[in-house]
C-alpha cells in the first residue's frame, strides 16, 4: 500500500477521465489518474474515436471562435446554419424513444458549448471543420447538416494526446497498466481503490474517486449476457480494455443499474476488421456511407431502409441489424453515379472491396452471397425508384422507392451504371449503453438514489442517456461535460 492518501483518484484514461482529472486539478485537487492500458495503448476508445462533437451554436460566430483557421473563402462558401438545445434535446429525445434521463440529457446539452470551449481553451484542443463528413458542397456552397459539425483535428489521438499533454503540463501523475479492480470503502464513503499493477495488488487511498473507465463492450461474456444471442460475434471498434470493471465494482457497493442495459452504439464496420481496434486505422473501418448504396445481406436480400435519414442519425443502431443477419454480414452495393461521394474511409488500403464493370459479375464476387437472388434484388429496386424525383444529397429528397417491402426513403439511386463497387461489413460495436446512474453533479448512486459518498462517474459506464440509437458526435460530449462536473465535485467533497 503507498502511504499517499490522494483527494481524487480517476480511474481511466480516456477522454472522460482526462476531463475529469483537469477539472479537479483546476479546482485544486492531488489528483491520480490509473489507466489499464500500458502508456502506448492509452485512451481508450476516444483515442480510436473520429472525434465529431455535438455542440450547441447559434451560429458561424460560435463555429470561428471555436474553429480558428477558417479561411476567408471557407467561411463566404459555408452554411454552417444553427444548432439550438431544442434540436439537441429534441435528438437525443427521438433516437433514445424519449426515454433520455431528462435532468442528464439537459445538463449534457445545456454544458457543451462550454465544455467545447474549455477543450479549445483551457486543454489546448485544436477543432476543425467537418467538411465533406457533415458538409456537402452544392452550386459551389457548403450547407452543413446533422448537429455534429466539428471534429478535433487529429481525430481522436489528436484529442487524447492535447489533453495528456495538458495533464503532463499540470503534473498530473498517470499510472499505466494498473486496473483497478475493487473500491475500498469505509464507514464515511469511498477511501480509494485496490488496483492489479503487474502481478500484485495495491491499495490506493483518496478522499473520492471517479470511475471513467468505459462500458462493457470488450467484454463477449457480458456482451451475450446482456445484449442477447450473437453479440459474442460482433467487432470491437476501440479499445480491448472495457471490460466493465468500473461498472462491476460500483454494482458490488450497491450501486443502481440504469439505463439500456441490452442496448449498444453499433455501426456498420469492415467485415475482415481485426477483433479490436486498431490505433493507426482508427475510425475508418467505418462504412458510413450507406444512404447512396443498397445493402444486400447473404440470401441476396435487402433488410433495411438505407435512406431513412442522414448516417448521423442511423448509423449507430443499423451495427445490431447487420449482426441478426446471416452471417452477420451485409454489402453496401454503388455504382459510379455515386463512387466520387463516398467518405475517405472508403479508400484505405484495408478493405474488403469488389468491383466489376457488370451487375452480373459483381453478385459473383460477393462473397457467400446468393448472386442470383442478389441480382433480382437489385433489379426490382431500380425498378421501384421514384425516377421523377430529383436526387439531392443535402437534403432527405424524398427519392425513395415505392412498392417495396424494405422501402428506401431518400436518395435512392439506380444501381445501373458501371463500374460497380461493393464493401463487405459486418456489425461493429462502440460502446455500451447501460451502466450506473448519477446525479447530474455525477455523484453515483445507491439503490435507494442516494448518492454513494465519494463516488463520481462519467463516460460511457454511465446509464440513461442513450438507449436504442444516437445521434453522432454525443458520446465524447457527454464524458466531457459528466468529466468536468464528475472532477469539480469529487474535488469539493475531498476538500470538504
Ligand atoms: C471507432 C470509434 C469512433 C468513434 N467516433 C466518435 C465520434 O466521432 N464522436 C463521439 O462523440 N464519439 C465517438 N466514439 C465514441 C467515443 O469514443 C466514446 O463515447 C468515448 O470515447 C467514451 O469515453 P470514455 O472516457 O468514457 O471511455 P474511454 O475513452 O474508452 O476510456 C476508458 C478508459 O478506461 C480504461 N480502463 C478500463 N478498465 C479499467 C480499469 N479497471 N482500471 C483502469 N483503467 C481502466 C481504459 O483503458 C480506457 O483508457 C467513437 C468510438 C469508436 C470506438
Amino acid at each position: 500500500m503507498s502511504d499517499t492518501i490522494y483527494d481524487v483518484i480517476v480511474v481511466g484514461a480516456g477522454n472522460a477521465a482526462l476531463c475529469a482529472a483537469l477539472s479537479a486539478k483546476e479546482q485544486g485537487a492531488h489528483v491520480v489518474m490509473l489507466e489499464r492500458a500500458p502508456q502506448e495503448l492509452r485512451g481508450g476508445n476516444s483515442a480510436f474515436s473520429g472525434a465529431g462533437m455535438r455542440f450547441v451554436y447559434h451560429g458561424v460566430e460560435d463555429i470561428k471562435s471555436i474553429v480558428r483557421d477558417l479561411t476567408e473563402e471557407e467561411l463566404a462558401t459555408s452554411d454552417f446554419g444553427a444548432y439550438t438545445a431544442e434540436e439537441y434535446l429534441d435528438d437525443l429525445g427521438t433516437t433514445s424513444q424519449y426515454r433520455t434521463d431528462p435532468d442528464l440529457a439537459e445538463k449534457l446539452v445545456k454544458g457543451s458549448t462550454d465544455a467545447v470551449q474549455w477543450l479549445r481553451e483551457k486543454v489546448g484542443v485544436r477543432f476543425i471543420a467537418k467538411y465533406g463528413d457533415a458538409a456537402l458542397k452544392h452550386e459551389g456552397r457548403w450547407k452543413f447538416f446533422g448537429g455534429s459539425v466539428i471534429r478535433v483535428n487529429g481525430a481522436g489521438r489528436g484529442l487524447v494526446e492535447a489533453e495528456f499533454k495538458a495533464a503532463e503540463k499540470l503534473g498530473i501523475p498517470i499510472r499505466y497498466g494498473t486496473r483497478a479492480i475493487k473500491l475500498l470503502h469505509g464507514l464515511n464513503g469511498v477511501e480509494g481503490v485496490r488496483a492489479i499493477v503487474g502481478r500484485a495488488q495495491e491499495d490506493i487511498r483518496a478522499r473520492a474517486v471517479v470511475l471513467a473507465c468505459g462500458g462493457f463492450e470488450a467484454n463477449r461474456e457480458w456482451r451475450t449476457r446482456y445484449l442477447g444471442p450473437g453479440w459474442d460475434l460482433a467487432k470491437v471498434r476501440g479499445t480491448r480494455y472495457n471490460t466493465g470493471d468500473g461498472i462491476a465494482m460500483a454494482l458490488k457497493l450497491g450501486a443502481l443499474p440504469f439505463g439500456n442495459w441490452s442496448g449498444a452504439h453499433a455501426t456498420e464496420w469492415d467485415l475482415n476488421a481485426p477483433e479490436f481496434g486498431e490505433l493507426a486505422v482508427g475510425d475508418a473501418f467505418s462504412k458510413h456511407s450507406y444512404p447512396l448504396s443498397i445493402m444486400l445481406n447473404a440470401n441476396g436480400e435487402r433488410f433495411l431502409d438505407e435512406g431513412a435519414d442522414t448516417y448521423n442519425y442511423t448509423y449507430a443502431k443499423y451495427g445490431r441489424a447487420i449482426l441478426q443477419q446471416p452471417g452477420q454480414s451485409a454489402w453496401q452495393i454503388f455504382d459510379s453515379k455515386v463512387i466520387s461521394r463516398l467518405r475517405s474511409s472508403y479508400r484505405i488500403k484495408k478493405m474488403t472491396k469488389v468491383s466489376a464493370n457488370t451487375l452480373e459479375d459483381l453478385v459473383t464476387k460477393l462473397d457467400g452471397v446468393n448472386a442470383q437472388q442478389a441480382l433480382k434484388t437489385i433489379h426490382e429496386y431500380n425498378a421501384a425508384v421514384k425516377k421523377e424525383v430529383p436526387f439531392n444529397p443535402n437534403v432527405k429528397d424524398g427519392r425513395g422507392t415505392t412498392g417495396l417491402a424494405v422501402p428506401k426513403t431518400n436518395w435512392a439511386q439506380t444501381i445501373d451504371a458501371p463500374p460497380f463497387e461493393a464493401y463487405g461489413v459486418t456489425c461493429g460495436i462502440t460502446f455500451t449503453f447501460g451502466g450506473l446512474k448519477i446525479t447530474t453533479d455525477a455523484e453515483v448512486v445507491d439503490a435507494e438514489e442516494n448518492p454513494i459518498p465519494g463516488l463520481y462517474a462519467a463516460g460511457e459506464l454511465v446509464g440513461g442517456v442513450f438507449y436504442f440509437n444516437y445521434p453522432s458526435g454525443s458520446g465524447l460530449m457527454n464524458g466531457a461535460v459528466f468529466g468536468r462536473t464528475a472532477g469539480q465535485n469529487a474535488t469539493r467533497y475531498a476538500k470538504k
